[in-house]
């Protein structure tokens, strides 16, 4: 068996890992890395212009050249970084999800050959290889665990995960992973972006206190409340809190609104009845000129948690919209920061122009969606694997899992594996 790093083995974006056995090869994960981009472009839009050469060497897409012989197309959840870069790597394959992933997955790639699969079921790639997907929990709904069965034990693929106990629209399958362990789990491929974190990541449950505190506490001024568009859960506690205010709620940007439209679909979120969605600038600035007079009246959920260039948030602070925040406006950040250099220095320009017109900032209303130390330790507990690969991470995070893993008495370098975009090993 061999295992190729090809993305997200240098820093946290664009993932995607290659499993050959023979001839064969399942690419799981095919991401994008839009902070990157950014460098070059505000809008998303202006990817079409660079070639697939520009866009690797630019850190935006994982060099899918590396893989031969590649059979099927495994996606484990909608995220863009797990996702985004099918529309343009184009896998002219199978590619295999979730039935809410698949759909995330046609809405960005129209012509893909997508296969739509329940957790648990098998879906067979070859007649040697199969793929299953086990629940998990993480910050967009339908997020998986791959598994792929193949005649050397099991390949078991996590990233991205969290254990939570609480969440309102998901469940960790610890029975299916227990199983798992009693079989022959022969590598886990793991992500690391929290593995320097003490301690077990939160459930979103301590989220939603936090906004209950934070929203009784605001008696007046416009409220704008910002996170991730496919954080369905998130978005339902905020409304939730919202909708007993006793405030109009405005819903804006369009990532939000495509993202709420298919949580509806699958039965995933309650709107309440008083939330309006406006998608296009044009409404946007006719609502902003109502609430001008009328702050206290209104409640915004908005795209731009990291400061991107294009999202509402951002046009609200550089003036694109005739409108102006003003002292005693709140701004609910309810994101971390995703940690690459670029977002942290994008968040920090947010936060520092919401300052300079006397915005009230609440921080860090947030839990993270990735597994921290004891979460790591636990899911090895789990399914114990014979070989380990980190992946999901800077060479820092990487290594801190190594670390981990050695505390759990794997061997460095026979066991444990640090891979960097490019390289393989085999098993
Ligand atoms: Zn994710």
């Amino acid at each position: 068996m061999k295992i190729t790093a090809v993305g997200g083995y240098k820093a946290v974006g664009r993932n995607m890992t290659g499993v050959s056995i023979g001839e064969e090869t399942i690419a799981i994960d095919n991401g994008i890395r839009l902070d990157t981009l950014q460098m070059y472009d505000r809008e998303i839009e202006a990817l079409k212009k660079w070639s697939l050469e520009d866009l690797v060497r630019m850190d935006v897409i994982p060099e899918i050249e590396r893989l031969k012989g590649v059979t099927a197309q495994v996606i484990s959840h909608g995220h863009l970084d797990h996702i985004g870069a099918l529309p343009i790597n184009k896998p002219r394959v199978p590619i295999i999800s979730t039935h809410y992933t698949t759909e995330i997955g046609r809405r960005e790639c129209q012509e893909g050959d997508f296969y739509s699969i329940d957790y648990n079921d098998e879906f067979e790639i070859s007649k040697e290889i199969s793929v299953e997907l086990v629940e998990i929990t993480h910050s967009i709904p339908y997020s998986s665990l791959v598994v792929l069965h193949t005649p050397e034990g099991d390949v078991v693929y996590a990233s991205d995960f969290r254990f939570d106990n609480h969440s309102t629209i998901a469940r960790p399958d610890y029975k299916r992973l227990r199983e798992l362990g009693k079989g022959n789990v022969k590598v886990l491929i793991v992500e690391s972006t929290r593995s320097q974190e003490k301690g077990k990541t939160p459930s979103e449950a301590i989220v939603r206190e936090k906004l209950k505190d934070v929203m009784e506490f605001i008696d007046n001024g416009l409220i704008i409340a910002t996170t991730f568009s496919t954080h369905i859960e998130r978005i339902q506690s905020i409304l939730t809190e919202a909708e007993k205010l006793d405030r109009t709620l405005l819903i804006l940007g369009k990532s939000l609104l495509r993202n709420i439209e298919l949580a509806q679909r699958f039965g995933l979120l309650d709107l309440p009845f008083n939330a309006k969605l406006l998608s296009t600038s044009k409404a946007i600035t006719n609502s902003l000129k109502e609430i001008k007079n009328n702050r206290s009246d209104y409640f915004l959920l908005a795209t731009g948690h990291q400061g991107e260039p294009d999202s509402v948030l951002s046009r609200l602070v550089d003036g694109t919209f005739p409108f102006k925040l003003h002292k005693g406006d709140s701004v609910l950040l309810c994101a971390g920061v995703i940690p690459t250099p670029i977002n942290r220095a994008t968040r920090y320009v947010l936060e520092t122009k919401l300052r300079s017109f006397g915005v009230n900032i609440f921080d860090d209303i947030h839990v993270s969606g990735h597994a921290a130390r004891e979460d790591h330790r636990y899911l090895l507990k789990l399914i114990k694997p014979d070989h380990i690969v980190p992946c999901h991470g800077s060479i820092d995070m990487r290594s801190a899992y190594a670390a981990l893993a050695a505390e759990e008495g794997y061997e460095m370098n026979k066991k444990i594996h640090l891979l960097m975009n490019g390289d393989s090993i085999d098993l």
